[in-house]
């Protein structure tokens, strides 16, 4: 059996589109707000949910982006493969001025919330943002950290032997979320 389809692409614009009526009735005026996407796709999500709550308000709310890459040492061959995999932010070109901004992360599935605390302790390094909330196109469950979601576009229950994937129109020619066997 092949891939399911959980949001065709009609129902992912709806979820983004709520998602971004959430945040405005959780804030008071968006002029505070900044958007935070991690790279690859919930860097897309962000974009498109800053343009939404640019529409939705009379300030252009800013977005900007986070690469947080899986890396693993590799001091013992063995261990290795034991050893989960540690998100950590590759690149320098991290947002600035967010001291006082109310900061909404984005990405596109949360599973073990590792991405998440790595992107935490990037924003927290580049000044103090008042307050940080979540946004996740799919939260899949199975956290090993204790971090949960704000904002979430879908809540899949999944095994371990199963792969979402997040389709986005700007990477991946249409917008879906899938679900697979692996
Ligand atoms: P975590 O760090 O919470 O374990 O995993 C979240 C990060 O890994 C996100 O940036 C997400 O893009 C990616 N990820 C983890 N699991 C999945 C999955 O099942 N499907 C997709 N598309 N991405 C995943
Ligand atoms: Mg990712």
């Amino acid at each position: 059996s092949g891939p399911v389809t959980v949001l065709d692409s009609k129902a992912l614009e709806r979820a983004l589109t709520r998602i971004c009526y959430e945040i405005v009735e959780r804030n008071e005026g968006l002029d505070q707000l900044e958007i935070v996407g991690i790279r690859t796709r919930g860097a897309y999500l962000a974009r498109r949910m800053a343009t939404k709550l640019s529409s939705l308000s009379d300030v252009d709310v800013p977005v900007s982006e986070l690469d947080i890459t899986l890396y693993r040492d590799d001091l013992d061959p063995n261990e290795y493969r034991e050893r989960p995999k540690n998100p950590v932010l590759s690149d320098n070109n991290v947002p600035t001025n967010l001291a006082g901004k109310t900061v909404v992360l984005v990405d596109d599935v949360l599973f073990t919330g590792r991405t998440v605390r790595a992107a935490l302790d990037a924003l927290v390094d580049t000044g103090r943002p008042s307050c940080v909330l979540l946004a996740v196109m799919v939260d899949r469950g199975h956290r090993e950290l204790p971090v949960r979601a704000d904002f979430v576009g879908k809540n899949i229950p999944t095994s371990l032997g199963e792969a979402v994937d997040v389709h986005v129109t700007e990477v991946d020619g249409e917008d879906a979320v899938t679900i697979r066997k692996v």
